[in-house]
């Protein structure tokens, strides 16, 4: 696999490469140069094979001879050790739980094949450091990156978080699992963790020291792995005999649908693409308006999308780069405030007794607003993004009462919280790194 940056159509990298760099020098993102084809074949017979089987042979497709077969296999049998199962509602419409991995999100799948592949490309001399990844985090990603890294031979966390802006399940997933994950709370905002953490890739001194990466969103690694489970719906589908899908993906940056339409170029059937936001709403302006004008993001209840320039919007008008009418004709937009978001909850526990998470709500409202448009016998999946019990705050009493506690949680609370606290200045944190 070779990839080239969305700014410049010459560059060519190696995947190994673009996993370490996360991004170009030029500040475009990485795009592998050729989309390749599952073959018909395969497609079709989709629904004879599991989860693990789909994800082998579609990251083989993706990833060629970066990686052998076998360890290939091997690397995609570890990182994709839970299930995504499709949850019919009745013969129109059903959900796709991606929230059965162990920070209970669908960012499980992106930060579990990462840190797996990660440790896999490090060269033998590297291997002799250990990979420190520096992250921080207001919530979700955070989770996601030190459960996907938790127990990975040669790598090291550090995850920087702001005090008493996460929820309780959130700081338990951060702060209790020991190993190989540390925690540090810092007394300011998010923005303060993110501006330490940029200045330690900066520094000199810590460079030398450390193999330092980041474990950003937009890496490479991170967008394959979230092409599985669409396939893996149809193919949960086909066996049910519906093969004419529409999905509803509750987006932010974009990562997880941009995934989808790249499915949908490697040759899985989909009818339809919803693209599901709240009050950042760029992306739906753009596809009404033609021009696209991010703005800053506002708080909503669906804080995972609060996102007001979507960065992974050029992965996708890359993709569609030779038919931009495709893309239109393929993703319909819609966007939802908090209120309807609340309705919407209310509504999918009433009809369905179905506790769904704000992000999952949003795309809910989205499928049942496409099947008011467009007449015909299709299927709408719309995905589960998170497990509910990561947004208690969102639910009246009597639906907090309903969430029912995973196991993965239960196991966490059980251990002791490890976090040290430090203030926003850099020298100390550089000093808590040099120390340790
Ligand atoms: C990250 C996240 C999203 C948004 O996904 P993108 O890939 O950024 O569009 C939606 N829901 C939850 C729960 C998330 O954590």
């Amino acid at each position: 696999m070779n990839l080239y940056s969305t700014n410049n159509k010459e560059l060519r990298v190696s995947f190994r490469e673009a996993v370490f760099n996360s991004l170009p020098a030029d500040k475009g993102l990485y795009m592998p140069t050729e989309i390749p084809s599952l073959s018909a074949d395969f497609i079709d017979k989709l629904d004879q094979f599991s989860l693990q089987e789909i994800a082998f042979e579609v990251a083989k497709t993706l990833i060629g001879d970066s990686i052998p077969a076998s360890d290939l296999r091997q690397l995609v049998d570890e990182a994709i050790n839970f299930e995504a199962p499709v949850v019919s509602f009745d013969e129109r419409t059903a959900v796709l739980e991606l929230f059965h991995g162990p920070s209970l999100a669908f960012k499980d799948f992106g930060a579990r094949f990462m840190s797996r592949i990660m440790a896999y490309l490090s060269t033998t001399t590297e291997k002799e450091q250990l990979l420190d990844v520096l992250v921080a985090t207001s919530g979700d990603t955070g989770g996601a990156v030190a459960l996907g890294f938790l127990g990975v031979t040669g790598t090291r966390v550090t995850i920087l978080y702001p005090k008493g802006k996460v929820s309780p399940i959130q700081e338990q997933q951060l702060t209790r699992n020991g190993q190989n994950i540390r925690a540090i709370e810092i007394d300011g905002t998010f923005d303060d963790c993110q501006a330490l953490v940029k200045e330690a890739f900066n520094d000199s001194e810590l460079n030398r020291q450390f193999r330092l990466t980041s474990a950003n969103s937009i890496n490479i690694a991170r967008l394959i792995p979230q092409t599985f489970y669409y396939f893996n719906a149809y193919a949960q589908m086909k066996r049910k005999r519906i093969t004419d899908i529409v999905f509803a993906v509750p987006s932010g940056n974009f990562g997880n649908i941009g995934a989808g339409l790249l499915a949908f170029k490697m040759g899985l059937p989909v009818r339809q693409f919803l693209a599901a936001t709240n009050v950042n709403d760029t992306v739906p302006r753009f596809l009404t308006s033609g021009s696209y004008e991010p703005r800053p993001s506002v708080a909503t209840l669906s804080n995972a999308m609060d996102v007001g320039n979507p960065s992974n919007w050029v992965r996708i008008m890359d993709l569609f780069e030779a038919n931009r009418d495709l893309l239109k004709e393929k993703v319909t937009a819609y966007a939802y405030t908090d209120e309807e978001t609340r309705k919407a909850i209310d509504e999918l526990y009433n009809s369905h007794q179905y506790l769904a998470c704000p992000h999952t709500a949003i795309a809910y409202l989205a499928g049942k607003a496409y099947k008011n448009e467009q007449e015909g016998n299709y299927m709408t999946v719309f995905l589960s993004t998170a497990h509910p019990c990561k947004f208690p705050d969102v639910f009246p009493t009597d639906l907090r009462k309903a969430i029912d506690i995973p196991q993965q949680v239960k196991d966490l609370e059980s251990k002791p919280a490890q976090k040290d606290l430090l203030g926003t200045d850099f020298e100390a944190f550089k000093q808590w790194l040099l120390e340790r």
